[in-house]
């Protein structure tokens, strides 16, 4: 700028000298014309040397101001040249760094052209700088086109519009040279002053597979890799919701439950019920649409559900339609295994909030389903949602009653057959309810052991059992010492410190372990006998002994007997009262387990005697003890202290003679 300002003003300067030079010459022509020759020569040559004086001065003017000028051009260019170093030097330096950022870094032009990619871009891609730099717009390796639109559309413009020049992060799907999709996270910044965007990009499949894989573990089982207890009642929640938005919409809910899983598992073991079970999701699986959702929730439980049916009946019709599958058996290694199972359906699903509402009702269902036989579905209706409603009305009561001691403990004597004398005693419970008077057992047992509550209420009974037969064993004479029989659940075996608890009461009470008899029934020890068979064995080496109760009713083979820790067979009422029916089928089967237990050195219980006839049919197949409302009812215990004093004082009055039960009561 300023050598060119020079320059104007020396052109300036030499015009005006020109000017005048011209101006004199023309002057002199003038005067040639009008004055006299020499006197105007004489000026002429006079304003000729003027003006080349002064052209002279002017000349030797420019030639020093160009002198000036070249000198200013010189350190000018040194400048340049000096700024031109400084800046390939800054230029190295960031590309140094922009090559080793150690992550994929790319910038981007306005026009969303890659102008500038580094080396682990180029891995990252698969792309050669050359193939991308300028070439290639950085949207090309976003696989989602959502994200790519997104991006393009409203981040990069937003980004250079906002002064905020902080970072920005995005995850999303990279997609490389080869199609191979990647998960990455773009972080973009502005570079201030040009309208240019660096982004680096981290490769996160890795973080996200690991992400993918705990989601998976968390909403899945591991074994069926079906989704579990927590993803299906997000299904379930979801359908809910679609359900009261849309009135056309209806689904439903089957909850099944595999018939006598446990027992599968205990006699042919845990590989071939885990492979089962497997194959059973498959089958179920197999027989329901895409749209439907099936889910383990644990051990033999499955719950289907099934969205947008057209109607109600559909379910009705699937379920039919499972349970006719599930007559074909399974090829587990080479053998062959039966899995039916019991459903509970509920089809009113658009009266539920919560989904764990309508699983306890499916699930209750599926209980009756199991209650009515095997293989058999059971469609949830209010008969059974008010029996539910009963249930939770009885377990707030238990939990009233464990705290007010409401319970008490009824006895029933068990006789000696040929002498009906009493040998020992069952304890049964009686729950005196302050508005519904006497309860017995079967209203609220199986709630008590469903809710845990049989824990409480089962270590009050040993505790009391205890106390009375201490204070009855004294007052009546007999051949053997006498005993206490106590029902226990398999809930109350399952416990670790039970032989702990037993211990304390007996030794409390100054009793031998052998006077204590504990009763499981045999369902329960069949259901659960992979693991109360240890725990059994453990009491019965303790010294307690084992009665298995109901004898009949369970599923143990005769021969399975003989393994079992026991001492004593309880046989079931129902066969005892149907003993001397027509057929005599009953009688044969009381018989043979009357034989069988005397072989095995086993002692048998006739339960539920009633008449002179069971009786005697029963002393004829030397069946020796007995219970039953032919010799007592259970008594409570003031009766039952009443009716020992009367024994007691009758051996003392006849010390010779032996007392009949009967004769006692019927005083
Ligand atoms: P269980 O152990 O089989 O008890 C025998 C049941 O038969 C008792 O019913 C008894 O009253 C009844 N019974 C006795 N003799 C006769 C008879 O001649 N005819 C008829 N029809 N019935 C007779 P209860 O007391 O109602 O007990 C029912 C069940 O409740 C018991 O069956 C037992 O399994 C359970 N239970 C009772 N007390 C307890 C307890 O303290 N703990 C546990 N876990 N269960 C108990
Ligand atoms: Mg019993
Ligand atoms: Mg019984």
């Amino acid at each position: 700028m300023e050598q060119k300002n020079i320059s104007i003003i020396i052109d300036e300067c030499a015009l005006i000298i020109i000017g005048i030079g011209a101006s004199g010459i023309y002057y002199i022509f003038e005067k040639i014309i009008s004055a006299s020759q020499n006197l105007t020569i004489l000026i002429t040559v006079v304003v000729i040397l003027l003006t080349s004086i002064c052209t002279q001065i002017l000349l030797n003017n420019i030639n020093r101001s160009k002198a000036a000028l070249k000198e200013a051009n010189i350190s000018l260019e040194d400048k340049v040249k000096e700024r031109t170093v400084e800046l390939q030097e800054s230029e190295a330096k960031y590309r140094t760094i922009f090559e080793n950022t150690g992550t994929a870094t790319i910038i981007i032009d306005e026009d969303m052209i890659i102008s500038l990619a580094n080396s682990e871009f180029s891995d990252l891609s698969g792309y050669e700088k050359d193939e991308v730099e300028n070439r290639m717009p950085w949207t090309k390796f976003i696989n989602d086109k959502t994200h790519r639109k997104l991006m393009t559309g409203k981040l990069l413009p937003a980004h250079k519009e906002s002064s905020n020049l902080l970072a920005k992060n995005f995850e999303c799907k990279f997609i490389d040279k080869n199609n191979i999709k990647k998960d990455i996270l773009m972080t973009f910044a502005m570079i201030p002053g040009i309208d240019k965007n660096v982004a680096s990009i981290a490769d996160i499949s890795e973080l996200k597979e690991a992400e993918r894989q705990i989601y998976h573990q968390a909403f899945h089982d591991t074994l069926t890799g079906l989704p579990n207890r927590a993803l299906f009642m997000e299904h379930l929640t979801m359908a809910i919701k679609r359900g009261k938005r849309r009135e056309d919409y209806f689904f439903a809910v089957i909850y099944l439950d595999i018939d006598r899983f446990k027992l599968i598992n205990d006699s042919l073991g845990h590989n071939v019920g885990d492979k089962l079970l497997v194959a059973f999701a498959n089958r179920i699986q197999d027989l329901l649409r895409d749209i439907d959702s099936l889910a383990r929730f644990g051990g033999d439980e499955f719950v289907i559900l099934l969205e947008d049916i057209e109607d109600k009946n559909y379910a009705v019709i699937i379920a039919e339609r499972l349970q006719q599958s599930l007559k074909v058996p399974f090829d587990i290694s080479g053998s062959e295994i039966y899995a039916p199972a019991s459903f509970g359906i509920v089809l009113n699903t658009k009266v539920y909030d919560r989904p764990e509402n309508i699983i306890r009702d499916a699930d209750a269902a599926m209980y009756h389903a199991k209650e009515k036989g095997r293989s058999q579905f059971k469609i949830f209706d209010k008969t059974l949602h008010e029996k539910a409603l009963k249930l939770l009305q009885i377990e707030t009561d238990l939990r009233r009653a464990i705290a007010n001691n409401e319970f008490e403990l009824y006895y029933q004597p068990i006789v000696s057959l040929d002498t009906i004398s009493i040998i020992g005693f069952e304890a049964l419970i009686r729950w005196n309810h302050p508005e519904q008077g006497l309860v017995f057992p079967d209203s609220f047992i199986h709630v008590a052991e469903e809710t845990g509550l049989i824990i409480p209420i089962g270590r009050w009974v040993l505790k009391q059992a205890c106390i009375d037969l201490r204070r009855w064993e004294g007052q009546i004479k007999s051949k053997l010492p006498l005993f206490m029989s106590v029902n226990i659940s398999s809930k109350q075996f399952l416990r670790p410190n039970l032989i702990d608890e037993i211990k304390e009461n007996l030794d409390k009470n100054g009793l031998p372990p052998d006077r204590l008899k504990l009763e499981i029934t045999e369902t329960a020890l069949m259901e659960d006998a992979h693991e109360t068979i240890p725990l059994i064995q453990r009491l019965k080496d303790f010294g307690v002994q084992i009665v298995i109760d109901d004898f009949g009713t369970g599923y143990s083979s005769m021969s399975y007997l003989q393994q079992l820790p026991i001492d004593t067979l309880k046989v079931d009422q129902s066969f005892i009262s149907r003993i001397n029916n027509a057929h005599g089928e009953n009688k044969n089967i009381v018989e043979t387990i009357v034989s069988l237990a005397h072989k095995l050195g086993l002692n048998v219980v006739a339960e539920g005697v009633e008449t002179a006839e069971q009786h005697s049919i029963l002393s004829n197949m030397k069946c020796q003890l007995a219970q039953g409302f032919l010799f007592s009812k259970p008594l409570e215990k003031k009766k039952m202290d009443a009716l020992i004093k009367k024994i007691e004082k009758f051996s003392k009055m006849n010390p010779d003679k032996r007392y009949s039960l009967k004769g006692m009561l019927s005083d």
